[in-house]
């Protein structure tokens, strides 16, 4: 089927997720407001937003004065490395939700698996999902192994794992055991913040479609199956950014991107948590 600003991939407890969003990381205040507004004037209907990036409360501002209806929004947040473990995760979301001003998320997320608290802290957001606080609970930075724990430990699998993930950090393996357990990946900081986009083969790939480096990136995600969650503050990247339905990628160019892999990381390797 076709791709489109609208398309949903469904995850594994039956829910949808938009394939592509706005991120929010870096931007408080008037910015991440002005931000917000214009996505969602644009047809953006996904926000990732986290406890830790402080912006919770002026995203969910600008969410009601969008006065876009609540169930056609899917609103992602996450609970923050030292708010992890059982009875901490719940105030830590009933802050967010407070904040957010809203009564339920569409996806909770561990956003780092810290060790020694992530199995409470699953267990936490397992009760939350029960309660149907959150329609979709999820991890972020997990490995193969954390995950691997997790499914150990426990009978719900999550339905997202949100990741650094680009070309230039191609993790195949992750992105295959994902699948393989039904769990779909999430790419954050898929436009490398910027710093790869002006690299040479890209730039080749880019010319030929007639589309810019950020939207070969975006593209190559979301053909693949990854959901793509871009910052931007700009409104005219942010209309770039979902601009990227009109063309399709050749099996030999998305092979072309993934040979640009470089481990090249925007943030921590997650293996740092034992
Ligand atoms: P990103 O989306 O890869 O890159 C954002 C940068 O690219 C900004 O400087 C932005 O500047 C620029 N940009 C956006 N569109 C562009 C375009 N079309 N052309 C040129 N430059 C463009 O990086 P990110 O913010 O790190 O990642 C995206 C989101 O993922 C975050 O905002 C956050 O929601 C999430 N995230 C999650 C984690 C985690 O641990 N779970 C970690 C990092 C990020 P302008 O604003 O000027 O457009």
């Amino acid at each position: 089927m076709e791709l489109s600003l609208n398309s949903t991939f469904e995850l594994n407890n039956g829910e949808e997720i938009p394939i592509i969003g706005l991120g929010t990381y870096g931007i408080s205040g008037k910015f991440a407001s002005q931000a917000v507004k214009w996505a969602l004037e644009l047809g953006y209907r996904l926000i990732d937003t986290a406890t830790i990036y402080g912006n919770e409360r002026v995203i969910g501002k600008a969410i009601k004065n969008s006065n876009i209806k609540r169930e056609e929004l899917f609103i992602t947040t996450k609970v923050w490395n030292t708010d992890q473990g059982y009875d901490k995760t719940f105030e830590a979301f009933e802050t967010s939700l407070k904040k957010l001003n809203m009564s339920y998320v569409d996806l909770y997320l561990i956003h780092w698996p810290v060790t020694g608290l992530r199995g409470e802290t699953w267990r936490a957001l397992e009760k939350i999902y029960e309660e149907k606080r959150a329609k979709v609970i999820g991890v972020s930075n997990f490995t193969i192994n954390h995950l691997k724990e997790l499914m150990e430990n426990s009978e719900t699998i999550p339905g997202i794992n949100q990741v650094d993930f680009s070309p230039f950090l191609y993790q195949k393996n992750l992105l295959k055991f994902c699948e393989q357990h039904k769990i779909i990946v999430e790419a954050y900081s898929p436009l490398t913040r910027g710093r790869k986009l002006d690299h040479t083969k890209l730039k080749t790939i880019s010319e030929k479609y007639g589309k810019t480096p950020a939207q070969i990136l975006l593209r190559w995600g979301i053909q693949q199956g990854i959901i793509q969650i871009p910052k931007s503050g700009n409104k005219q990247h942010l209309q770039e950014n979902i601009d990227i339905f009109n063309f399709k990628l050749t099996e030999k160019d998305m092979e072309m991107l993934n040979s640009l892999n470089e481990n090249f990381r925007v943030a921590d390797n997650p293996n740092i948590w034992k």
